[in-house]
């Protein structure tokens, strides 16, 4: 029977917690992960999937060191080099391209099933992490420097911190008893791929209508990805239109952008909203990803926040480690909160104050000023676009010289 104590034990193996167990066994933590549903195979040759992520090149450098970007990037995925945003009113878009911040892209585009399944794979052969799966968190309980994780298999296994990367919907975040804010956006984000006449050069395209963003993301074979986010009641009634009518509207609000859209597959909407947990950290016990935060979807940023919280966690835990300390010590688990909280709440507020304002009406001269502003100061512009490419993942450690990949190696 194998020894049940472990360094971690982690709730959850989505994209987040299936890359924080690779980064901590990889790095020589003892490491338990406990999944409810097994992923499914990722098949190459089956239609590409509804849900794709913009990773930013922070994410992948992080999902590298998880072992996961070579397969990854092997695949089906569309690497960026320009992003276009555009208000519907002014004339000229604001462009960011690469080369400009000396980027070889700005993002890749992947299918959230390759990207599961590519990290599933890592830490399921690779023998470091003991998996339990199907299974799910039934209590925690904290008793003395162990916290005892019952399951619902009955099985128990005792680790020195856990960590709930389970979800918007999180058991941990409630068994730790954390509040949230939450903000319901009264939007639906729909989603589907489409095909204009013109492929997609590499761009990852937005244009801020009243009610909401549309987006449209690059794919592998030429097709894009779009997030067109619309208040309820009109998502939903989008999603009823036969598909003439759905490409009529969707060529009047994407006109001017490839050319008329020459065929739309599956489409399916995903409720939006703001929560932020009020701490990410107590007893023993964190919360990451979208069981500490969730975004609005349009900068694409909601997994980036979660692989940023992964990367963060594994930095302190090898820095306690090297000190000599507990890893789930409260100096340990404080700076953990206070670093991620900071740096997810300003990204939530970030897009909230960009949504505010490009959801007033188009014709509105307020927004007119914010994006006039936008485009005039690169303080502002630079700042989106590092948010947006992640590029200041690991901004602290880097600070003093050190990367995460020289943490995991010393
Ligand atoms: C329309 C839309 C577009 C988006 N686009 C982007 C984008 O371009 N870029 C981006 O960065 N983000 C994007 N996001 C956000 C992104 O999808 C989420 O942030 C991400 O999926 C969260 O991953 P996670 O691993 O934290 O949680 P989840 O994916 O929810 O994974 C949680 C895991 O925990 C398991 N689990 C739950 N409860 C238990 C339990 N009690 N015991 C055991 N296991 C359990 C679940 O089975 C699941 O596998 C988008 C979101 C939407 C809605």
């Amino acid at each position: 029977m194998k020894d049940s104590a472990y360094d971690v034990a982690i709730i959850g193996a989505g994209m987040v917690g299936a890359t924080l167990a690779s980064l901590l066994s990889r790095s020589g933590f003892r490491v338990a992960l406990v999944e409810a549903v097994e992923p499914r195979a990722f098949d190459a040759g089956a239609e590409i999937g509804l849900r794709v992520s913009a990773i930013s090149p922070g994410s992948s450098a992080i999902l590298d060191q998880a072992g996961a970007w070579k397969q990854i990037s092997a695949q089906r995925v569309r690497p960026y080099r320009r992003m276009q945003v555009e208000d519907g009113v002014e004339l000229d878009p604001l462009l960011f391209d690469a080369p400009v911040f000396n980027l070889e892209s700005l993002g890749t585009i992947v299918e959230n099933a390759l990207l599961q399944w590519s990290v599933w794979q890592v830490v399921s052969s690779g023998g470091l992490v003991d998996i339990f799966c199907p299974d799910q968190l039934e209590s925690l309980q904290l008793c003395g420097e162990q916290n005892l994780v019952s399951l619902k298999s009955g099985k128990l296994i005792t680790a020195r911190l856990v960590v709930g990367a389970d979800g918007a919907a999180s058991r941990v975040r409630k068994t730790m008893g954390v509040r949230q804010d939450h903000y319901a956006y009264n939007q639906h984000a729909l989603v589907a791929v489409v095909s204009k006449q013109k492929p997609n050069p590499g761009v990852a395209w937005q244009r801020f209508l009243t009610g909401g963003p549309l987006a449209f993301l690059p794919l592998a074979d030429g097709r894009s990805s779009i997030v067109w986010t619309r208040p309820s009641a009109e998502a939903e009634r989008l999603l009823s239109l036969d598909d003439d009518a759905f490409i009529g509207e969707l060529d009047a609000a994407s006109s001017g952008w490839l050319g008329k859209v020459e065929s739309i597959g599956t489409r399916a909407v995903f409720p939006l909203s703001m929560r932020l947990s009020e701490c990410y950290a107590s007893r023993r016990t964190v919360l990451m990803g979208d069981a500490a935060h969730v975004v609005h979807p349009l900068a694409g940023q909601g997994v980036n926040l979660g692989f940023a919280d992964a990367a963060g966690l594994t930095e302190s835990l090898i820095t306690a480690r090297l000190m000599g300390g507990d890893i789930g010590s409260p100096a340990v688990l404080h700076s953990y909160d206070r670093w991620r909280r900071s740096e997810s709440e300003a990204m939530a507020f970030g897009m909230h104050a960009i949504r505010s304002l490009f959801g007033i009406e188009s014709l509105s001269p307020l927004r007119r000023i914010g994006m006039a502003m936008v485009k005039r100061s690169w303080t502002i512009r630079d700042l989106f676009l590092q948010r947006a490419a992640g590029t200041d993942v690991s901004a602290p450690k880097l600070a003093r010289g050190i990367t995460l990949r020289d943490l995991m190696q010393a």
